[in-house]
């Protein structure tokens, strides 16, 4: 007997997004901030979610916007949270080698930033309400910076920055453009750290020198 067709029902990857409370106000106040030095005051006396309530301080950026790259990582973490430096630590260290052995400029020339600028207690995932009400400082952040390239680190900053929820292993090796800036995902320093010692590290080492390359051509520095 003929089997009916297969068919296919395409549901929405996301549920509609409510309005977050407090959103409008977010972005008002960090669209009237005119540098990076007011956009980090505003940041610092932030209390727009609870994780103000937990942190030791706000995590704004490090380096500098001369050669056009802006490096986005998720979220402060422990040391970050200490220092008020986004990648320092062990994965910072490896940032700053990518940085220097791969672009071939300081990690000064280059700017650093997290999506979110407090760090969550235990490391834990950013909740959607906090992502959505820092990310009209990062949102600020961008424009006020204007790279010719944003580098997302690891996939949570991807996801975020290219709105697609998939694999880093599909993420990566293209530049994606939104709002007409490009973005290149790569995997986290944190992650190739973890790698280290294992067979796949050379060949992750690889696809992150590959994703730079991609970058770099962004840029104008290849
Ligand atoms: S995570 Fe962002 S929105 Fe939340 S308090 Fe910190 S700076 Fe404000």
């Amino acid at each position: 007997m003929e089997q009916p067709p297969v068919v296919k029902v395409l549901q929405p990857v996301a549920a509609p997004k409510r309005e977050v409370e407090g959103l409008p106000e977010q972005r008002a106040l960090a669209a009237s901030a005119t540098t990076l030095e007011e956009l980090r005051s505003g940041v610092a006396s932030c209390e727009a979610c609870g994780l103000c309530e937990t942190r030791k301080q706000t995590v704004f950026s490090d380096g500098g916007v001369s050669s056009g790259v802006m490096f986005i990582g998720e979220a402060p973490g422990a040391d970050e949270d200490e220092q008020g430096l986004p990648f320092v630590g062990r994965a910072g260290q490896f940032l700053t080698r990518i940085i220097e052995l791969g672009i071939g400029v300081k990690r000064e020339d280059v700017y650093i930033a997290n999506v979110l600028k407090c760090r969550p207690p235990e490391n834990r995932d950013p909740k959607p309400d906090e992502k959505a009400l820092c990310t009209a400082w990062l949102d600020r952040q961008i424009e006020l910076v204007n790279p010719k390239v944003i580098v997302a680190l690891g996939r949570h900053a991807a996801v975020h920055l290219t709105g697609m929820d998939l694999s880093m292993g599909r993420l990566r090796g293209q530049v994606h453009r939104v709002n007409g800036r490009p973005i290149v995902p790569t995997y986290h320093p944190s992650y190739l750290i973890r790698q280290e010692g294992s067979s796949s590290f050379v060949r992750t080492k690889k696809l992150v020198w590959e994703d730079i390359q991609l970058a770099m051509r962004e840029a104008g520095l290849a």
